[in-house]
């Protein structure tokens, strides 16, 4: 079946999600959880006489994609109407741009490296969101529908890639670093219900291209195509052939059905937007959105190599989420050895949040308190099956590592026995107990060793204060 290798295009829709306000009017961006149809005015509902202004931010923010996703900006776009009746529409038409020959979308070319493979990126473009139809039961067993516009106008940035894509696991890992480059960026939260849909278009050799309309999730576009694929194959085999249709992706019966059968594009009747003027995009525009533009995802890959000594697969898999990152760089910050922390991450605490279904954005565990974990781990205050079910609850309620309590009273270590083990260790270190009697910071290093000694059955707070009052007395014994 190798000869019938797919070939593979996705159009991505991501809202803009970090706007206040939607693309064209001053309605809140926030739809989410607002009774129907009250986030809306006459501009996102298209009422005779109301006029779009165009959202700044949402300029900036897109031409922030085009850069990060390395693309042609075009310093001069303009808006087109792309009409069609849908109840999704109430204004017949939608603000977007003209996708076919001659149109200009704002930024061209462009790509993204998904493991050695390069999917080239065909254009990005600004447009806006329609409004939410309801339907009772699914979109072909609806008996009737109900609409929603507070979503209506909220901006999208379009991403349409060439057709690169060989299989639909690709897919899903080009939809990752996306998803990755956009939330780096902070222009988009993938964990906001409904902030991505895709649609992708699959052929197979001999077969027509059929596309897959509004597939709602990352995780749905792997599966959608994969049940594609699938039934393609089988239809190319049994001599039968795949017309070119557009079908729609069933999530609860995991098929796809069709919707309509079409043998030409439809026909929008795009034409220049005569509410909105063209768009210049001037150099201060493009410096603007660079001057705000964090370090990428694929520039961090190459720091954490260089500068931390790191593998590529390592570095790799701690940039694939900005929270992973972000949590990765504080607890360096706190606790040093880069190398270790990774492995630690990677090897403990991903593990652990799978287990319990925790995003690291989630996990309430704070990463001065996860360095004082691995430091504590370090001196040999308690062991990893310990550390973890302390990182358990650490994720789950926030709660501070306690290592104190590591052993109940009774196997604690006696006053006498430890006051013993202090002396023995001020014997040995003599050098060290004289640095701390200059400078009491020195003292931690012989709080660590005597700690270490007593197999975590000490308090180190109680070791500190002993070892202080032995300061306190060799200096009087010195007066
Ligand atoms: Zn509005």
């Amino acid at each position: 079946m190798s000869e019938l290798k797919p070939i593979i295009g996705l159009e991505v829709h991501c809202q803009l999600t970090n706007l206040r306000s939607k693309l064209f009017c001053s309605c809140s961006a926030d739809y989410r959880g607002k009774p129907p149809n009250t986030n809306i005015c006459p501009v996102c509902i298209g009422e005779p006489g109301s006029l779009p202004v165009l959202n700044r931010e949402a300029l900036i923010s897109v031409l922030k994609v085009a850069i990060a996703l390395k693309a042609d900006i075009s310093r001069f776009t303009y808006f087109s109407r792309k009409n069609y009746f849908y109840p999704d529409l109430p204004k017949n038409f939608q603000i977007s741009q003209y996708d076919g020959a001659g149109g200009i979308p704002i930024a061209r070319g462009g790509s993204i490296d998904i493991g050695g493979r390069i999917v080239r990126i065909r254009r990005i473009q600004l447009e806006e969101d329609p409004g939410r139809i309801v339907y009772e039961g699914t979109i072909t067993s609806s008996t009737g529908l109900l609409m929603d516009y507070n979503r209506s106008g909220i901006a999208l940035v379009e991403i349409v890639t060439e057709p690169d894509i060989t299989s639909p696991r690709e897919a899903r890992v080009f939809l990752e670093k996306l998803r990755s480059l956009l939330e780096y960026i902070g222009v988009f939260d993938g964990s906001l219900e409904g902030a991505m849909r895709c649609d992708a278009n699959i052929s197979i050799p001999g077969g027509g291209r059929v596309e897959i309309k509004n597939i709602s999730s990352f995780h749905d576009v792997e599966k959608a195509l994969s049940f594609e694929l699938a039934r393609q194959k089988q239809r190319m085999v049994r001599g039968l052939g795949v017309i070119r249709e557009t079908r729609h992706w069933d999530p609860r019966r995991r098929i796809t059905v069709s919707l309509r059968v079409k043998e030409e594009e439809q026909d929008y009747r795009y034409f220049p937007e005569p509410d909105l003027p063209p768009i210049i995009v001037t150099d201060a525009l493009i410096e603007e959105a660079e001057r705000s533009m964090p370090i990428l995802p694929y520039e961090k890959i190459d720091l954490y190599v260089s500068k931390y000594g790191l593998s590529r697969g390592l570095a790799e898999i701690l940039v694939s989420s900005k929270d992973l990152s972000e949590l990765y760089d504080k607890i360096v910050e706190c606790y040093g050895k880069p190398g270790r922390v990774a492995s630690w991450l990677i090897e403990d605490l991903l593990p652990l949040l799978d287990k319990l279904g925790v995003g690291v954005k989630d996990s309430k565990a704070k990463p001065e308190d996860i360095a004082y974990l691995l430091k504590s781990i370090d001196e040999g205050l308690i062991d990893r099956s310990r550390a973890l079910s302390m990182l358990r609850s650490m994720v789950l309620e926030g709660s501070r590592p306690v290592i104190v309590f590591e052993h109940s009273l009774e196997s604690r270590i006696s006053l006498v026995e430890l006051d013993r083990i202090i002396s023995e260790v001020v014997e040995a270190e003599g050098k060290a107990f004289q640095d701390a009697i200059r400078n009491p910071k020195a003292l931690n290093y012989l709080v660590g060793l005597v700690v270490k000694r007593c197999g975590g059955r000490a308090d180190p707070r109680e070791v500190y204060k002993l070892l202080s009052k032995k300061v306190r007395e060799y200096r009087r014994s010195r007066r």
